[in-house]
């Protein structure tokens, strides 16, 4: 069939690779154990040599791999790996491809839990050197003789910073880097890593892609782009294959078989029912965050709005250049830092929770939670001030959210 949009894809993907039936959408494949009539077909899994079957669900079941495939597509890939969660496809990516003595380059801005992690590598023997990755020079300036690998985010949370992301693409090439996109708070909806030079793009699928809030999962796909017969880390057993296959090979023998964090099949069929209408949320919910970016900037009670969408946004260019919309990702600083709770209180619609990319809005105040760990130091390095609200827009109608945040930013006086 002739190259199709990117929505006809997602939701004609499952019918078109065949499923049984008829059925419009896999099915939920809950078997564990895959059995065979002759016992070669079963060795043949086991070595690899018959493609695409299934043999223990940890490695995968015909659900799960449906929803690898769905992925793929939409990251413009050459294949995909599930997790059970985006943290999971990101640790298994960075424990799989880093050796004890190997330097990664990462962008200082990243999601708290994936920052944690870097001081696990560390205990490991990898060296983690984080820098301010919106300047293409402090990266290349921090590149050693054992870097290996660069990671960014492409819009990061809760600041909305944007990366040089083109600019690190290229010293990736040059040098033969593996260079890693988190892509979870964009997702292919708005931009596709790949476009830039990313070797492999992660999502969480529990975010933007399934969209309820209703299923964790992760993502590692690889673009193509990076040639793994020169990459220095794999295993002489993975050798053997293809070069071009033989990154997410590891990642799936090593990472998902022997850690295990693998996705389940009900929850990938969540995933996938969720990602039917990515395009349609994702621009409701990018509008809807505009607008009351725009609201939010020009109120009185309101300091700073970071929102890439906004010509005041440092990364506005980028932004605009790469991405489709700025997202539906949005954080703000109350002026009177001690009226925050009173405020978040009076709002009637957002949901007062953590998590982000839902259908409903919801609101956090950033430095009692998600960063509090982090302490006030670490906060005051990353521009955390003590007002910051961050703000996941959902699909709802936009004159309901302005109406409410009008009401509720009465009482920041
Ligand atoms: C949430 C998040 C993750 C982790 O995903 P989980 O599915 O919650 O494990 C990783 N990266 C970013 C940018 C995230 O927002």
């Amino acid at each position: 069939m002739d190259k199709q949009g990117f929505t006809t894809g997602i939701v004609h993907g499952d019918r078109i690779a065949g499923t049984e039936h008829g059925g419009v959408r896999q099915p939920i494949h809950t078997s564990v154990q895959y059995g065979f009539e002759r016992v070669e077909d079963l060795i043949g899994v086991f070595q690899g040599t018959k493609k695409g079957g299934f043999n223990y669900a940890r490695q995968g079941t015909p659900t799960t791999a449906a929803l690898e495939r769905k992925i793929t597509q939409l990251e413009d890939g050459v294949g995909t790996i599930c997790f059970g969660t985006g943290m999971a496809a990101i640790t298994a990516t960075f424990l799989t491809l880093l050796l004890a003595g190997d330097h990664l380059v990462s962008s200082k801005y990243v999601f708290g839990n994936t920052n944690s992690l870097f001081g696990t590598l560390k205990t490991l023997g990898v060296e983690v050197t984080t820098v301010d990755a919106c300047d293409a020079s402090q990266v290349k300036s921090a590149i050693r003789p054992n870097t290996r690998m660069l990671f960014v985010e492409t819009i990061a949370n809760p600041g909305t910073q944007i990366p040089d992301l083109q600019g690190i693409g290229e010293v990736c090439r040059e040098r033969g880097f593996a260079y890693v996109v988190d892509n979870t708070i964009t997702s292919p909806a708005l931009f596709k890593p790949k476009a830039v030079g990313a070797s492999l793009v992660i999502n969480s699928l529990t975010k933007t892609v399934a969209g309820h809030g209703a299923a964790l999962g992760g993502a590692v796909t690889d673009t193509g782009l990076l040639d793994w017969g020169g990459y220095p880390n794999i295993a002489d057993d993975y050798r053997r294959s293809a070069s071009k296959e033989q990154g997410l090979l590891q990642i799936r023998k090593k990472g998902l078989r022997d850690m295990g964090a693998a996705l389940s099949s009900e929850q990938a069929h969540s995933i996938a029912m969720g990602a039917e209408t990515l395009v349609l949320r994702v621009k409701q919910s990018s509008d809807n965050a505009l607008a009351l970016a725009r609201f939010l900037e020009g109120h009185e009670a309101i300091g700073k709005v970071f929102y890439p969408g906004l010509k005041s946004h440092p990364q506005y260019e980028i932004a605009q250049a790469l991405f489709k919309g700025a997202s539906w990702l949005l954080s703000f600083e109350l002026l009177n830092a001690e009226r925050m709770i009173d405020v978040v209180n009076a709002l009637k619609l957002p949901i007062k929770a953590t998590g982000l990319a839902d259908t409903r809005t919801l609101i956090i105040p950033v430095a009692p939670t998600i960063f509090f760990e982090a302490g006030a130091d670490t906060r005051r390095a990353m521009g955390i001030s003590d007002g910051l609200l961050r703000l996941s827009a959902g699909i709802e109608d936009i004159d309901d959210l302005i109406a409410d945040f009008e009401q509720a930013l009465k009482r920041a006086a």
